[in-house]
């Protein structure tokens, strides 16, 4: 259980180091137990951001297009 939870948190941060460079996402919550921590603009329409979670931004993708880059050793 320990492993699969490590896992998870994992899996998570991996994601939101991803999330952070979208174009549409203007600020992501720091609590780790938030359940929609993504403050995205791209489906508010408007400068008001809404919140996401991991999940939807893993379904949208579009931080996919937005300049990410990694760094290979
Ligand atoms: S939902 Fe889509 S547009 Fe919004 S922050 Fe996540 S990846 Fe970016």
């Amino acid at each position: 259980m320990d492993k699969l939870l490590r896992s998870q948190l994992e899996t998570e941060l991996i994601t939101t180091e991803m999330v952070k460079h979208c174009s549409y996402c203007v600020m992501i919550s720091p609590d780790p137990l938030h359940r929609t921590p993504i403050y995205c603009i791209k489906y508010s329409g408007s400068n008001t951001p809404i919140l996401v979670n991991l999940a939807t931004c893993l379904s949208c993708g579009a931080f996919k297009k937005c300049g990410l880059r990694f760094e290979q050793s």
